[in-house]
């Protein structure tokens, strides 16, 4: 039996949006920076992409 490597492709779910591509934010108004609520916005870590960015290599 001969020993067969699995090639099966690994993909790294980003760890700030949870594979989602965005994440919550606080949205703030006035000079008090008073919350008003919340909207989803663009995930910087994967650029909306959902998987973490590879590193290494
Ligand atoms: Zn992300």
């Amino acid at each position: 039996m001969a020993a067969r490597e699995t090639t099966k492709p690994v993909t790294h779910q980003c760890p700030v949006c949870k594979g989602s591509g965005d994440v919550p934010r606080t949205v703030h108004v006035g000079r008090k920076r008073r919350a008003v609520g919340e909207q989803s916005g663009f995930c910087l870590n994967c650029l909306g992409t959902g998987e973490a960015p590879a590193d290494g290599e």
